[in-house]
């Protein structure tokens, strides 16, 4: 027990059921803890994947929103509660998370990704996690991803539809092969509506595929798109094809 009273919470107890897992080796925790996964919105899929991603040993989080708490966002964004509203997001993300795992490391960013800002917001992410529900700044993170920057886990939650896609550095499929420009994209959650469990879903799978890469398990979700409709309880996964005329990465021409 420690001095409060509270038992002592060792890292090696914290992730003793990720080890089990039959292609990680205790040594490969060394490669979390050296990581930093970079937040790129706070809202419903950034409070659902950057809780996992902390409690599995990710070392440093670094979390991007200018936004500040809502009413609107409780029914969804489960790292906030009712004494958060009016705080900055990335201020009240970061006092639960650090609640939560006291170890980690959290650089907090209150401004928007920009064309002009996303090298020295992202420069030195082992991997971006997308939590943003503007397509215009998700064409700036696509092609950030592009330029080699890291790898980009994307994810969407509309509806009760949502959708999870790795661009690897480079792209080649990037998003664009996938969507073209998804800054047209018509619909947001404000207006579509959304259920709340279908970004902690999302969110979630997206933690996963940030952890399989820097762990270098698994197969990563590059050049596949994973596909959920929980009106229905389908899911699906489909190839992504590199578009040969794609205007972000090059397509065919550049591989
Ligand atoms: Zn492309």
């Amino acid at each position: 027990m420690s001095d409060s009273g509270f038992p002592v919470v060792r890292d090696v107890d914290r992730v003793r059921r990720l080890v089990a897992l039959p292609d990680v080796r205790p040594a490969m925790l060394d490669k979390l803890a050296g990581a930093t996964v970079a937040m790129v919105g706070m809202g419903g899929l950034g409070c659902a994947s950057a809780p996992y991603l902390a409690a599995a040993g990710v070392g440093r989080l670094v979390l991007i929103d200018p936004g500040r708490v809502a009413p609107t966002d409780l029914g969804r964004q489960i790292l906030y509660g009712a004494a958060d509203v009016g705080a900055l997001k990335v201020d009240a993300a970061a006092a639960r998370l650090r609640a939560q795992s006291p170890g980690l490391s959290i650089v907090r960013h209150a401004v928007a990704l920009g064309v002009d800002s996303a090298d020295t917001l992202l420069g030195g992410a082992t991997v971006v996690v997308d939590g943003l529900d503007d397509g215009r700044m998700r064409d700036v993170l696509n092609a950030w991803a592009v330029r080699g920057g890291a790898p980009v886990v994307f994810g969407g939650a509309l509806g009760y539809e949502g959708q999870v896609t790795v661009v690897p550095p480079g792209g080649r499929p990037c998003l664009a092969c996938l969507f073209g420009s998804v800054a047209d994209a018509p619909a947001e959650c404000s207006v579509a509506g959304v259920l709340g469990p279908l970004v902690g879903v999302v969110g979630s799978l997206q933690a996963g595929e940030a952890l399989k890469w820097i762990l270098g398990v698994g197969q990563a979700l590059t050049g596949r798109l994973w596909l959920v409709d929980l009106f229905t309880g389908a899911a699906r996964v489909v190839p992504v094809p590199v578009r040969a005329t794609c205007p972000v990465c090059g397509g065919a021409e550049a591989i």
